[in-house]
């Protein structure tokens, strides 16, 4: 996948605000540091569009990057920090409600998780979060290179088996050091965008 054109069309803080164009989207989620920036990144093969290692409890507002003026990447605010207030939360999880459950051209999501660990509750939270919409959902298990060859196997089971993965959804091991994964994740994306 070839991309000539990336841009960040808008910071979305409500409903009013997202693009108009019905262009075919993909919602990216993950816990904060979990390394989403740099998987959008690695996929579109820009340095730093999108912003890495943003401070949690910062500005919460949905990201929508144009690709090839064909389909957008929807960076969803990350969740399962402690630090935020309640009220924060509350505002939080309004977006997603208002995006997920109206979002006409959102096609499926990609979950990023940190491949060295057993996914976490909020990640668990979150899968489950996706599926109670019926999207499908790729899960992005990042941070690869920082694995053993030899336990890869091992730890991609744990992760599909502690999210009781559905049948459907594919698990795409990943690492945006090294780009490996990045052709599978883009059939995958493709797949849906077209399908
Ligand atoms: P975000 O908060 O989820 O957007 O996370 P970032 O993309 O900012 O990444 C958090 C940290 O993890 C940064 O220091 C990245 O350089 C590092 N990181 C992200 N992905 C990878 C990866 O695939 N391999 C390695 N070794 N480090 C990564």
């Amino acid at each position: 996948m070839k991309v000539n054109q990336a841009e960040i069309i808008i910071s979305a803080a409500s409903k009013k605000q997202y693009p108009k164009e019905p262009l075919p989207e993909i919602a990216l989620a993950g816990r904060s540091n979990v390394g989403k920036s740099s998987f959008i990144n690695r996929m579109i093969q820009r340095k730093n569009l999108a912003r890495t290692s943003s401070k949690p409890g910062k500005t919460q507002t949905l990201n929508f990057y144009r690709i090839n003026e064909s389909f957008h990447f929807v960076d969803v605010p990350g969740y399962g920090y402690a630090k935020v207030s309640k009220k924060e939360r509350a505002k939080w999880g309004k977006m997603m409600e208002e995006y997920f459950a109206e979002r006409e051209q959102l096609r499926a999501t990609a979950l990023v998780i940190d491949s060295r660990h057993k996914p976490t509750e909020d990640d668990c939270l979150m899968y489950d979060y996706l599926k109670h919409f019926e999207l499908p959902v790729m899960v992005i298990a990042t941070k690869l290179d920082k694995i053993k060859k030899g336990q890869r196997n091992k730890q991609l089971k744990l992760i599909n088996e502690t999210l009781e993965m559905e049948d459907d959804d594919i698990l795409i091991p990943f690492s945006s050091e090294t780009g490996e994964g990045k052709e599978l994740a883009w059939t995958t994306m493709l797949k849906y965008l077209n399908g």
